[in-house]
This record gives structure tokens, C-alpha cells and sequence, in this order.
């Protein structure tokens, strides 16, 4: 059974090919050759997933999945949310990013935050969703170098290690991708895999 995973993020790739159970396959959008133009126009992460998942189950006719994913820090009103990649601008790269957030940061006391994954799943003609979220809090200094995005600056809550000092098996196991992904697998592992 092959599963694509709408994603060119090698990182996000790693992280969910460690949780596939045995017998299900997962390629990514590396390893196929007609790729579908993809713009993220949707207000929410539910929207965005949806818009990936449907252009690559078009173009390929096969099960396949996207996830769309979230920072939503409590004193930015839940902000970046939706545009956490486009935060610091269209072609901003994560340290532009933490920095801003950072900077937006400065004189709050109150630093709560948590990543929200919406995955959309297409499955024989049918779409479901599922959402993982994970608590935590946004550190002053970033921390690891391991994981990508605003993992150094994320300490998930009742850890000690930020998600960048995490290898990519501990991340999956409390993630937001990963609790999503987990929902995922347990709803496929009632389904007929042929
Ligand atoms: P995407 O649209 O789901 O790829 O995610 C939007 C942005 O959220 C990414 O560009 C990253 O900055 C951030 N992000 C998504 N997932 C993670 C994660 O697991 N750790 C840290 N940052 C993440």
C-alpha cells in the first residue's frame, strides 16, 4: 500500500515516514515527477491542507495526504497561525522568523503557545481530516539544531528539551504532526491496506 505525503519538506517527510507501520509505503513529493502548482489561499489550516491534498490526488489519482500547520502564541491573538511560513515575509527563512517572533515577543509575560496540524486525508475518493495539537511555551534564546522551522525556540510543556534538541523519533512522539499522524495510522489500521 503507497501513501504520498504532499510535502517537499524532507524534514516533515522524516518525521512521519518514523511512525509508518509496516506495509504502508510513504513517498513524498521528491520522489514523484508531475508535481501540482500549489498556492496556500485558505484562511485556515484546515483550508490549506485540503488545497494540497486535493491537487496531488488529482494529479496522481492516488491516497495521499498534506498537512498544513500552525504557531498560535496566546499574546499574538494566535498569531502567526496560518501564515507561520510567510511570517517575516514571502521569502523569509526560519531564524527571520523566530526573530520576528522574538521581537513581537518582548515585554509579554505570558509566552504560552501551541502548534496545531491539520492533515487531509484523500482515501478511495473520500476526504478526512484529523488535528494534533502540542502545548507549550516560546523560549527567549533559541535552543538544538536539530528539526527545522520555530522547533529551536519551542519547548513542548512537561519537557525539558526544546524540539530542536529532540531527534526525530522523541518529536513525533508528542508532536502536533505527530498526534495528527497517530489519529491517521489508527484510522487506516481498521481499513482493508490492499
Ligand atoms: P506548513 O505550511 O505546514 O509547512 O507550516 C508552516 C510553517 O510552520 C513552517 O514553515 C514552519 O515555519 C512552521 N512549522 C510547521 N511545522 C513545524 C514544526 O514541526 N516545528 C517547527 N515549526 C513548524
Amino acid at each position: 500500500m503507497t501513501l504520498i505525503f504532499a510535502t517537499h519538506n524532507a524534514h516533515k517527510y522524516k518525521e512521519v515516514k518514523a511512525q509508518m507501520p509496516a506495509g504502508l509505503d510513504l513517498l513524498y513529493l521528491a520522489d514523484i515527477t508531475h508535481e501540482p502548482p500549489v498556492e496556500e489561499t485558505a484562511l485556515t489550516l484546515q483550508g490549506n491542507a485540503e488545497i494540497k491534498m486535493l491537487a496531488l490526488a488529482q494529479s496522481t489519482g492516488q491516497n495521499c495526504f498534506a498537512d498544513d500547520t500552525g504557531l498560535e502564541v496566546a499574546a499574538l491573538n494566535g498569531a502567526p497561525g496560518v501564515y507561520s511560513a510567510r511570517y517575516a515575509g514571502p521569502e523569509a527563512r526560519d531564524q527571520d522568523n523566530i526573530q520576528k517572533l522574538l521581537n513581537a515577543l518582548v515585554g509579554h509575560r505570558n509566552r504560552k503557545a501551541q502548534f496545531r496540524t491539520v492533515i487531509a486525508l484523500y482515501w478511495h475518493g473520500e476526504t478526512h481530516f484529523f488535528e494534533g495539537i502540542c502545548h507549550g511555551t516560546i523560549l527567549e534564546t533559541p535552543r538544538g539544531y536539530q528539526g527545522f522551522g520555530y522547533d529551536p525556540v519551542f519547548l513542548p510543556e512537561g519537557h525539558t528539551q526544546t524540539f530542536a534538541e529532540m531527534d526525530l523519533v522523541q518529536k513525533a512522539q508528542i508532536s502536533h504532526r505527530g498526534i495528527a499522524m497517530k489519529k491517521l495510522i489508527d484510522w487506516l489500521s481498521v481499513r482493508d491496506l490492499q
